[in-house]
């Protein structure tokens, strides 16, 4: 691929991602101050159960993962842990609930 074709393919990914994380940022503004018509989230269960927000019980989230800190990790005695937990952002109150295995989607 020539320098230009590289060029104009980071441009795009850019794009992207910028539209990603602005439709992400709109939503949960949307979700916090309480709008209807908001983009819906997704729902998801984790041991079989359907996840609900643990402080206002709405069940719409955004999906997102983060970095565990080791130090922390070993505090709690968690070093079997994967380096790495999901987070589920409440799409009305902002509330993030952590999983340290992926939940899974639900209808
Ligand atoms: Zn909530």
């Amino acid at each position: 691929m020539d320098i230009l074709e590289s060029v104009r393919e980071a441009g795009d990914a850019r794009t992207r991602y910028h539209r990603a994380m602005a439709g992400f940022f709109k939503a949960l503004r949307a979700g916090l101050n309480g709008e209807p018509d908001v983009a819906e989230g997704d729902r998801f269960t984790a041991a079989g159960k359907v996840i609900t927000c643990s402080h206002c019980a709405h069940d719409r989230f955004a999906e997102g993962h983060a970095q565990l800190n080791t130090a922390g990790m070993s505090f709690l005695n968690l070093d079997w842990a994967n380096r790495s937990a999901a987070t589920l952002a409440c799409l009305r109150c902002g509330h993030i609930e952590w999983f340290l295995h992926d939940p899974d989607s639900a209808e």
